[in-house]
């Protein structure tokens, strides 16, 4: 599953998407000499939101990963610490 972030970044990347589809459309109706410089946004505007997708998509992946490590619960304080962290983040003292 792809975490809530990602949905949001997905969703936006979908709209910027359709908005960027819609720029190109846009520029079909117009004459020749305009066209040209909305096609090139529409096109900017349409790769922005493929890589939000992609982002998205990366963020979620990427989130199952860092969830699989359990944190370190430092022995002196009490709080949880980062699974690749050597030292407390509160107190200080080694935790592994
Ligand atoms: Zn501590």
């Amino acid at each position: 599953m792809v975490s809530a972030g990602g949905v949001v970044c997905i969703i936006v990347g979908i709209i910027i998407f359709i908005f960027g589809l819609m720029i190109l459309g846009f520029s079909l109706s117009l004459p020749v000499l305009f066209a040209g410089q909305y096609l090139i946004l529409g096109g900017l505007v349409i790769v922005a939101g493929i890589v939000l997708i992609v982002l998205g998509a990366r963020t979620g992946k990427k989130k199952r990963q860092i969830e699989y490590e359990p944190p370190v619960i430092c022995k002196n304080c009490g709080s949880n610490n980062a699974a690749a962290s050597e030292f407390c983040g509160k107190c200080g003292i080694k935790i592994r």
